[in-house]
């Protein structure tokens, strides 16, 4: 471990950098709010191998790390085009199936996930149950050899465009990860309208008792705790990828705005009341980058417990760095920031997004002050 990344890590930055501003922001607003999809930004990455650089490589994949994959999403998202399906599918669907699926749903799976040509989506939100996934009531009961899964989901991202989705149930042993094809008799979904500029749309979910083959549990149906914590782990260094590069594109805006504009003798940006503000919130977004690239490489070391609480740390310090950084390059272009011109008032949702999901700020706070500052739980 290190605190530079290797030039390996650097030289994909770069490449995925320069691939991603090919499509750029305008690309991707535009795609947004014409109800499109990224489609063919997803399917080039994913032939280009970015999508896939965490999978094995006897699976088609590049056999490097999250750390990697995070470094794609990142630099993705600072180019304007933030993928939220990158944090579920090849992050957390990909990463669990790689590490605990038997040889037989790798080979099915794998493949798929390491080209893009395969999509997954990932559903732990319960309507009745939000933050404390101690009340998760979606259920799996055997049937001789199937599986039969009832519930309800909530704001799972992408259903419209995934094949498949991996689904946190319970059964008598506790929670299993169970792959779901979105065709399966008995599953059907809710669109939710949300005023997110966003390709990705949300929606509500309802198993009504869909039966599943026996090879749908992922590995084995008592590790399912382990591999819940082994996929959420790395949602977070995502979702703070993904905070960060959005965080670098808006003070990027903010920057070049301020030294153009000009309103007294000199450019906006000699005024210390907008310098000052963006400078400490730079420090912020570099700060959450090198916690979340620990977080990263703790994890790709296989410190399971160590990435836990720095992924944490990472998504909330990302959280707060993107939402502060939405709200100074607003401040910093005048009326021009909420025009559709610049392209900043369509990053508020998002900015806003990174506090609450996949983990909220209050239940990050809550994880650092009962596990590494050993304080009394207080629900
Ligand atoms: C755009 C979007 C995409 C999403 N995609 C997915 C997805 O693909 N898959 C998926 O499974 N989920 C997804 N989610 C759901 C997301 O993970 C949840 O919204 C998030 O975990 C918060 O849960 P909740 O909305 O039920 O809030 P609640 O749990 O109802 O919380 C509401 C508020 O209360 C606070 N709170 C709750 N408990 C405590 C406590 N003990 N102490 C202090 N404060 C507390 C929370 O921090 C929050 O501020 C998505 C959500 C959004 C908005």
């Amino acid at each position: 471990m290190s605190f530079v990344e290797s030039e390996e890590r650097i030289a994909l930055r770069k490449a995925v950098s320069e691939f991603g501003a090919k499509y750029g922001h305008d690309y991707f607003i535009a795609k947004s709010r014409a109800g499109e999809k990224t489609t063919e930004l997803w399917e080039e990455a994913g032939k280009l191998g970015y999508l896939g650089v965490a999978v094995p490589e006897e699976y088609g994949g590049g056999g490097g790390g999250i750390g990697d994959l995070a470094a794609v999403c990142e630099e993705l998202a600072a180019a304007g085009c933030p993928l939220l399906l990158m944090v579920v599918s090849p992050a957390i669907c990909a990463t669990v199936i790689a590490r605990f699926g038997t040889d037989e749903q790798k080979s099915k799976w794998l493949p798929g996930f390491a080209d893009g040509t395969l999509k997954m989506a990932f559903a732990i939100t319960e309507p009745d149950a939000g933050s404390n996934s101690h009340k998760l009531k979606t259920h799996v009961r055997r049937d001789g050899d199937d599986w039969i899964l009832k519930g309800t989901k909530t704001y799972i991202s992408g259903i419209d465009e995934v094949d498949a989705v991996l689904v946190v149930a319970i059964q008598a042993t506790g929670p299993v990860l169970v792959v779901v094809p979105t065709n399966s008799e008995g599953f059907t979904h809710h669109q939710i309208e949300m005023d997110l500029v966003a390709p990705e749309k949300q929606f509500t979910l309802f198993f009504d008792d869909v039966r599943l083959p026996s090879d749908a549990v992922v590995g084995s149906p008592d590790q399912g705790l382990l591999q819940v914590f082994a996929g959420l782990n790395p949602e977070r260094i995502m979702g703070a990828s993904m905070a960060t590069g959005s965080a670098r594109l808006a003070i990027g805006k903010a920057v070049s705005y301020a030294q153009q504009r000009q309103v007294w003798d000199s450019p906006i940006g000699a005024h210390q009341g907008l310098s000052h503000p963006l400078a400490k919130i730079h420090i912020e977004i570099e700060l959450a980058r090198l916690m979340t690239q620990k977080a990263a490489a703790l994890y790709d070391s296989g410190r399971d417990k160590e990435s836990g609480e720095a992924a944490n740390m990472a998504k909330y310090a990302a959280g707060e760095a993107i939402a502060a950084a939405v709200d100074q390059a607003i401040q910093t272009h005048g009326g021009n920031g909420l025009s559709s011109e610049y392209g900043l008032a369509s990053m508020l949702g998002m900015s806003r997004l990174s506090r609450i999901a996949p983990v909220s700020r209050e239940m990050v706070l809550n994880f650092v002050a009962q596990n590494s500052l050993k304080l009394p739980r207080s629900y």
